[in-house]
């Protein structure tokens, strides 16, 4: 992607997003919300308006609900063949990829991030988690067990997967197109219909894979979209027609979320937040462990859930290894994402500016010493642009290692005891992700069992692949994302019993 046809493309998008309102997804129509009010989507570089957003709410909910519990029972989808559905979302993934530079122009405007980094990771992998979801329909099945009845009777038991419903589908704003795609493939490839309520700050891709799901063949109602505000995810949630809610986001959301799912004990699978340790032992390879350290942390800013945000470094690799993700955080070229070069933007906006840089006096307040960052590129007055930020000399007790902070900052503490390098890296109320450096296979393996996380990666960072499960511990979440696990969040088990006595 050259420069000018980034920006090309900027302008020719943002031209038809001004021509055109940004409608909700409503049994195969775009309406308007019921209110006939909008709210704006900005470009977090900029803070230039983008679109009218459609603001829906609990009676727009409840129009979405009511076409995905029609669309559940509509032939065209509920006797859909196995291989007709895979054939449905193999073809979506062919549209994502034929509108990828699009698609990823299109994150970057709406949320900040690079574009050239949107295409190769996000919308790749949004890519690839359609065929992957794709390939479940036609394998995905029950089986036939061996039961032994007292009464001696010949039994056939076999199981059979049903979709679980209707799914509301609530996702954040850090990887807006990737997160929506996780959940519905998935769901799509179990049989449910969905609703999907993108974050307030990033509906511009999920309306989009609104439209390209319609021209892959989904039927009318099987595909909702609600945009508006936290509210309608509330709405949704607390639905009595909504069989099942998967959510990203924040903790506090989820735990809200766990409370309001009770009425009709719908099935809840939640990807919470995290405060992944990154640990690193003395005879790791410095220089790999410090591009992916720096790598893990400010990777699209640090709004990551799986953010490596606490190094723990072997005293006698320290000085080395801080030397060289601070290189690697300096190397980062900070700016908007239109631009090729750039590889770090801006933060989503200014509420998470502002909690970034809460932390920053934080850390500094309770005695950790700041060694790079902290603050504003001096270059960018406008946007949500804050700089790759390094803390040493932390300790264990300090909010920074123990808060989700969601920026790019990491706090670096130093272990020589192995023991309690352990004890401290799971000392957190999360456990989503960790990363292992080191060379010894044993400290590998014996770490990766010791450490309370859903995810450990060894001499590598942030790997995740469709076919592999995702989740966390604690709470870091509920349920595992991705893999066989995924289709079982979307399904229901029933257990066939047949007296052939
Ligand atoms: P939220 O958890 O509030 O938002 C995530 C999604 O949930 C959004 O679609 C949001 O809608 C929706 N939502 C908000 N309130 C409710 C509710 N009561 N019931 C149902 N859905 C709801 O995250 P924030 O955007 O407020 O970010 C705050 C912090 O959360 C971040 O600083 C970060 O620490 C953490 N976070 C973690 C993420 C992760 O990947 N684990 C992702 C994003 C944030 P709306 O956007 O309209 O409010």
């Amino acid at each position: 992607m050259t420069t000018t046809t980034a920006i090309e493309r900027a302008e020719h998008l943002k031209a038809a997003l001004k021509a055109q309102p940004q409608r909700l997804l409503i049994g195969g129509a775009w309406v308007e919300a019921v209110s006939g009010r909008t709210f704006e989507t900005i470009n977090p570089a900029t803070g230039e308006v983008l679109a009218h957003i459609a603001h829906g709410a609990t009676a727009d909910v409840d129009l979405a609900v009511r076409a995905a519990r029609k669309a559940l029972s509509d032939p065209a989808w509920s006797r859909m063949s196995a291989v007709d559905r895979s054939r449905v979302l193999l073809r979506l993934a062919d549209l994502v990829e034929r509108d990828a530079e699009n698609l990823a122009v299109l994150e970057c405007l709406d949320n900040g991030k690079p574009a050239t980094l949107t295409r190769a990771v996000e919308v790749e992998g949004t890519i690839r988690t359609f065929r992957y979801f794709a390939g479940w329909p036609t394998k995905f099945g029950g089986e036939t067990l061996p039961v032994s009845p007292r009464s001696g009777a010949q039994i056939l038991n076999y199981t059979t997967r049903e979709p679980v419903g209707v799914a509301g589908l609530i996702v954040p704003w850090n990887y807006p197109l990737s997160m929506a795609a996780w959940k519905v493939a998935p769901a799509l490839a179990a049989g449910c219909t969905v609703i999907l309520k993108p974050a307030e700050q990033t509906p511009l891709t999920a309306l989009r894979l609104g439209e390209l799901a319609l021209e892959a063949g989904v039927p009318p109602g099987v595909f909702n979209i609600i945009t508006g505000f936290g509210d309608a995810g509330a709405a949704l949630v607390e639905h009595d027609g909504v069989d099942k809610v998967a959510f990203t986001g924040s903790t506090a959301v989820g735990k809200a979320i766990v409370r309001a799912s009770s009425g009709n004990l719908k099935k809840v699978s939640l990807e919470l937040g995290g405060k992944s340790p990154q640990i690193v032992f003395p005879d790791a390879d410095v220089k790999v462990a410090a591009a992916s350290i720096a790598q893990g942390i400010f990777f699209n800013q640090g709004q990551t859930c799986t953010a490596g945000s606490r190094l723990y470094v072997h005293k006698s690799r320290a000085d080395e290894l801080l030397d060289a993700i601070a290189g690697a955080a300096a190397r980062l070229k900070i700016g908007d994402g239109l631009q090729p070069d750039v590889d770090f933007g801006p933060l989503i906006s200014q509420e998470q500016w502002d909690r970034v840089n809460h932390y920053v006096e934080v850390g500094s307040a309770e005695g950790a010493t700041l060694a790079a960052g902290g603050q504003r590129p001096a270059n960018l007055a406008n946007g949500f642009f804050f700089e790759p930020t390094i803390f040493v000399n932390a300790a264990p007790t300090m909010r920074i290692v123990r808060e989700e902070i969601f920026g790019p900052v990491l706090a670096a503490l130093t272990w020589s005891d192995q023991d309690e390098l352990v004890a401290q890296a799971n000392d957190s109320e999360y456990g989503l992700s960790a990363g292992i450096w080191t060379n010894d296979i044993k400290a590998a393996h014996r770490t990766a069992a010791a450490i309370k996380a859903g995810t450990v990666w060894v001499n590598c960072f942030n790997m995740i692949d469709p076919a592999s499960p995702f989740g966390g511990f604690r709470q870091s979440g509920w349920g595992r994302e991705h893999g066989r696990q995924a289709m079982e969040l979307y399904s229901e088990t029933k257990s066939v019993w047949v007296n052939l006595s």
